[in-house]
Parts: C-alpha cells; structure tokens; sequence
C-alpha cells in the first residue's frame, strides 16, 4: 500500500503518494486542498534522493583541522560533539555553542532544537535559515494584527477573489500547483495583478504586471493608497469599525502623488490608476507578498505599507479578501511558532515575557531563571563565527549558500574552532564541518509540518533509512544525555508531539488541540486550534483581531529605498531569486538528473538593450560584481527584465555563487537581510576575453 505524505520541498505541501521499491519509491500525486492533484517537477522527482548514490550513511569525522573528513561511528561522533561542546561551554561561556537550524525541518525537530538550546546547551545562540525567508512579513503582521500567520486564510480563497495583487512572488515557477487556484480565479472572472521587476511566467498570466524598479516596493503600496483615498475607493466604515491609526497613514501617503510615484518606481501612472481601481472595485481582493519586497533592509515596512493598503479596502476578514505573505520554505511556519527563532518559545512565546517564560520553563522542568534571553538573529549569529561564537551546530541547513556576503560568512565558517552539521548530503557547509551526522529525510521519517496556510499536516514515513542514517531526534536525545543533561529529550516523534502540544497551549500558536490522528482524519488542522474539540481556524480576523483592542493597526511607511543605490561604479541593480527545477542551496535539487536537465548552471539574466551596449551576447560568459564580491556565470538575454537590472539564481556553488554578491544590510525589526537588491556591475569575464 502507499503510504499518503507530503512532498519533502516547499510551503505549499503538496500532497503525494509514497510506495516503496527496491532501496527507492514511486511517488504519485494525491488530491490535497493545496495542489488539487498536482506537482512539479521537484515533487514528482523527490524520490531520486532516497538512494541517491551520494547519500551520507555513515558519520564523517575530521581529526585535525587540516585534516580530511574520515568514516567513523556513530558512537565516536556524538561523543566527539559532546566533548566539543563542553571544551567550548567551559573555555569561553555558555553563550560560545551556537545551533543553525532549518526552515525544512518538522514541528517536532524545531520544537527539540530549541528546547535542547535552551535547556540542555543553555546558551541563547539558536536562529534557522527561516530567518532569510519570511521574517519580515511576521514581524509585519504581528504588529498590524497582533499575528504572524502566512496566509490567515486557505488556499481555496485565492478562487474567490475578484482581484489578487501578488508582490515580488513568481509562484508559476516556485510552486506551479497553487496556479490551480489562481486559474480558478480567472475561470470565475478574476483579475491577478503582479509586481515584479522581472515579467516571469506568474506576470505573463496576469491582466496587469506593474515592472517596479527593485527596492520601490513601499512607494509603490503608498501610491496606490494614495490613488484609493483620492478616488474615493476606501471603505471608511471598515477603518472606523475595526481599524486604529488610519489618520497618520492618510497624512503619510499624501506626498505619493502618481507622477512622483511613477518617478520612484518606474511604473506608469496609467497603471498605477488601474491597478488600484482593479483592488478598490473589487468586492473582494487580495493582496499577497512574498520574497521581492520582504526580503529587504525596509522588509517589514514594505509589508506594512501593503497591510495598509488592504486594511483601508476594508479587505480583511472575508472569505476571498485579506492579505497574506506566501512562505517559502517548506515549514517556514512551523519552524519559528516552536522555539528555534532566536527571541521565541513554544506556541510563538516571547522569550523575554517573564509569564512566557515561567510557562515553558514548568513543561521543560527548569528553573524560568535558568533559560537564556533572546539571542542573536541569524546573520548575526553567521557574522560572530569565530568571534564569540567559537562552536556551532547546524541541521538541515547550507548557510555557506544560502547566507548573504557568502565569502565572507564562508571565511567565518573555516575560522570556527568547532563545526558539527546534521543532513543527508555533503553540502557545501558540511564539507567545512569537523563532524557530519547523516540523517534521515522526508518519508523516512514521521512528524508534522505547517504550510503556508497555517494548517498543520502530517509528515508519514513511507520507507525504511539506509543503514547508519538516524534522526536529528536521536541526535538531540543521544547529545543531551552526553552531556548530562536531566531534561529529556524523546528521540520518537509522537513523544515530541505530546510534549510541543503543552508547551503551545494558551500561546498564540496554539496546537493543543491537534493530535495525528486528527490530522489525518481531517485533511490536516488550522491553528490555533486550543482543544480537541476546537474545529481549528482556517480564517482568522472574521470577527476581531488578537492585538489589545481587537482592531488592525495601520502603521504610515516612508520610502526609503534600499541600502545601497546603483552609482557610477556600480550602476545597475543586482536581483536574486528561484528556478522552477531547483531549491534554495540545492543541497538536495543540484544531486537530481532529472532538474540539473533543464537547469543545471547558474545564469546572469539581462536586458537586449544592455546587453548591446556592453558587447555582450548570448551564452558569454559575464562577471557580475559588487562591493562584496564577484559571480561568473553565462549571459541569458531577454526583454523580460528591466533594462537597468539583472537576476541571478542563487542555487548554485562555485564561482557563480549569487550570495556572494548579495547585501547583509539588515532591516532593523526582523533581522532580514537585502537579499532582493544591491548595486552591481556587469562585464565580460576576463577568462572569455583571453579565450577570444
Ligand atoms: Fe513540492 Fe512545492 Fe512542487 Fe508542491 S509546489 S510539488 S510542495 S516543490
């Protein structure tokens, strides 16, 4: 019988179908209220790593620093890593162990890696790479809704909107299954509007794409509140009834007249009048952002000023309206609502509120005392290496990718006295590490994740590990009795469940009412869902929202612009971002025959007209530069992305390593870096013009 999971890869989840055979699976697609009997390449490809040929079995342990990685047991590594961390803890403090966990990680393992942080290691050194993915829109959305929850509605509702914006998300080539709902959308009428800097595949579908210039993204969301007050489109009972604050953002969005926010962002006027007619018109609408205007030094702003937009519609807290952030990583939700974000505890507790803590501390056995405070975000915590952070544990991450300033965090990785790291492949990270544990993935393992929508849904374990593979559950558990902590630290899943349910309940994302078996029975569970019989809450705000007096905030943003602006050395704008065939550090997507076939090498996307004038054509290959370094990968014209931009895909290795371009400027709330804009030069690489 196949045994019905979830594919390993993104937020949406996809249902599928797992049946073992030989040492691999087939996968076929299930029907699940996300993908509605789809999948992409990526997920119809997931079983290519079961018995990839360069799946880690065995624990590597490196010796001496200038040493190679060498086969060792199980029993060696841990009691390595237990030594490690205690030369470390007892030489320079608690605080020098860090953990870098992963946005691909279950509910349970994000709930044990805190837990083990703050209990075992006690050091406040935790952050995950979910920290790069959406913590802006969260942070946005706690302070305009008391909230973070991605989309605060289902999927489905995408089909009952008359008018969707979506913001800096090519979902046609990230998570081509959702297009389901946008198709339905348009079926039933449906307008789709999208912001994008590039015309990708999900701005050709829509009836209007507004190319914006990169980091012009609050200009953009204030003009067209501007044109909405103007034109008499905003709904004045819903910002009396259930808002606080609109007045500041009337004044605020005052000088976004449209010809001075064509002059910001590129967009014409005309398209400015007809994007907010679209939203303001409509019975219903949405507005959806993803990683183009989060991923930024004024993310959180640029959420806000889209927030404002939806908010003074009066478009939040119907069926088919309201605004969402579409996550990116698989469980990029659940892995910050359960203690692995620096400044939280289980149930999306605030580390530093003494009530919070007391909680967590009484399920944990502690003293509320004994837990460390917040900890630094995860850049930070990448750009300590070596500095006070002198050891550091990672699991299912490949931060030497995926991190921005990659040299330099690189460089920062090899100065650390001590690297153990968890995963299934030698990743680029790994390869530095003087410890790699070989872990289990996707359907060899159970546990639970959260997707974009909030609806918590059940990871099943559909086929056996290879021999020498373990769990990072039995990693925690085998590590915290090493070092001789008292607390413990269940290696089996459903335990974890148990205990991360207490630990959530009463908290804002409250799971205690979600048991597998519910799960299973009901397509999975919304939270918060705070007892066994709570239906869960698939929509949130229908009748109020969670902040101290139950109404929105509306928060007056100001164009900023990002932190580094195109100038005579570097005149041209740099943008990153996804490939259809591959995913983020393409630890697992770069060992797949199948995607490396249609997207196998990095490649500098640029405009014809650029292109002319720099001499470049076709298939050369170009360096890119900015004030952090230097990428090489081959020129692909097209005339779908601005003339003053170019876009890199940041999966790969090597010398066309996106991240080693990218800007770590951090938006002041959430922590995130300036993925999405810098300035950059192009030519053509020298090694090309040798060969000519
Ligand atoms: Fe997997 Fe996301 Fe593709 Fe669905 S859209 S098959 S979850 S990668």
């Amino acid at each position: 019988m196949p045994t019905e999971t979830h594919c390993p890869y993104c937020a949406l989840q996809c249902g599928m179908k797992v049946m073992p055979e030989g040492s691999s699976a087939t996968i076929s697609a299930r029907d699940f209220p996300t993908n509605r009997g789809g999948l992409c390449q990526k997920g119809w490809s997931a079983a290519e790593l079961l018995d990839h040929p360069e799946r880690l079995t065995t624990p590597l342990i490196r010796d001496r620093k200038d040493g190679d990685l060498r086969p060792g047991t199980w029993e060696e590594a841990l009691d390595r890593i237990a030594f490690e961390i205690a030369r470390s803890q007892s030489t320079y403090g608690r605080d020098s162990v860090g953990i870098f966990g992963g946005g691909g990680l279950t509910n349970e393992k994000a709930y044990a890696l805190g837990k083990f942080a703050r209990v075992a290691l006690r050091t406040a050194n935790i952050d995950y790479n979910g920290r790069f993915c959406m913590s802006s829109a969260a942070a946005a959305g706690i302070k305009a809704f008391g909230i973070d929850r991605g989309l605060p509605f289902p999927v489905e509702d995408i089909a009952l909107a008359e008018t969707i914006l979506l913001v800096g998300g090519n979902l046609a080539e990230t998570m081509p299954p959702i297009m389901r709902h946008f198709e339905a959308q348009r079926e039933a009428g449906g307008k789709l509007i999208v912001a994008d800097p590039r015309r990708t595949p999900t701005a050709m579908a829509a009836h209007l794409h507004l190319q914006l210039t990169p980091g012009t993204d609050a200009a953009l969301a204030n003009a067209l509140l501007h044109i909405a007050i103007a034109d008499g489109l905003i709904d004045l009972e819903f910002i009396e009834d259930r808002t606080s604050d609109f007045d500041a953002v009337r004044r605020s969005v005052a000088s976004y007249w449209p010809d001075r926010a064509e002059r910001i962002t590129g967009v014409p006027v005309r398209q400015l009048s007809q994007a907010a007619h679209l939203l303001g018109e409509a019975a219903t609408a949405m507005v959806l952002t993803a990683r183009g205007p989060e991923q930024q030094s004024q993310g959180v702003e640029n959420v806000l000023a889209f927030i404002n937009l939806t908010l003074a519609l009066g478009q939040v807290g119907r069926p088919g309206s309201g605004y969402g952030c579409v996550t990116g990583q698989g469980n990029g939700q659940g892995g910050r609502e359960h203690g692995q974000k620096a400044d939280q505890l289980p149930g999306y507790r605030k580390i530093d509120n003494p009530a919070h803590r007391a909680y967590v501390a009484a399920i944990w056995g502690v003293d509320p005392a004994d837990l460390p405070g917040p900890g630094r975000s995860a850049f930070e915590m990448l750009d300590d290496l070596g500095e006070s952070t002198k050891s550091l544990l990672v699991f299912g991450s490949n931060p030497v990718i995926s991190s921005p300033n990659a040299g330099s965090i690189e460089a920062k990785f090899r100065s650390l006295e001590f690297l153990a790291v968890a995963d299934m492949f030698l990743s680029e990270t790994a390869t530095l590490a003087d410890v790699v544990l070989p872990t289990t993935q996707w359907a060899e393992e159970e546990g639970t994740m959260t997707n974009l929508e909030g609806r918590v849904i059940r990871r099943q374990k559909a086929v056996e590990p290879p021999p020498g593979v373990r769990s990072d559950l039995f990693v925690l558990h085998e590590l915290a009795r090493r070092i001789g902590c008292p607390e413990k630290f269940p290696a089996e899943p459903t335990e974890v469940f148990a205990e991360l349910r207490l630990a959530s309940a009463g908290g804002v994302a409250d799971y205690s009412g979600i048991t597998y078996e519910r799960i299973e029975r009901e397509n999975g569970v919304f939270w918060p869902c705070p007892g066994e019989d709570h239906p869960g809450t698939p929509r949130l705000f229908l009748d109020g929202f969670p902040t101290a007096d139950g109404r929105a905030r509306f928060h007056p943003v100001t164009h900023r612009g990002p932190a580094e602006m195109p100038d005579d050395d570097y005149p041209l704008y740099l943008t990153t971002g996804r490939l259809m065939s591959q995913y983020q550090s393409g630890t697992q997507t770069r060992r797949v025959r199948s995607l490396m076939a249609t997207a196998r090498e990095p490649f500098v996307e640029l405009h014809p007209s650029l292109a002319q004038r720099l001499g470049i054509t076709e298939g050369v290959e170009v360096s890119v530069r900015t004030r952090r370094g230097v990428a090489q990968a081959r020129a692909r014209i097209s005339g779908n992305i601005r003339r003053d931009t170019l876009f890199l895909p940041f999966h790969f290795a090597g010398a066309g390593r996106a991240n080693l371009l990218t800007n770590p400027a951090l938006d002041p709330t959430s922590r995130m870096p300036e993925f999405k804009v810098c300035a950059a030069r192009l030519e053509i690489s020298p090694a090309h013009l040798e060969s000519l």
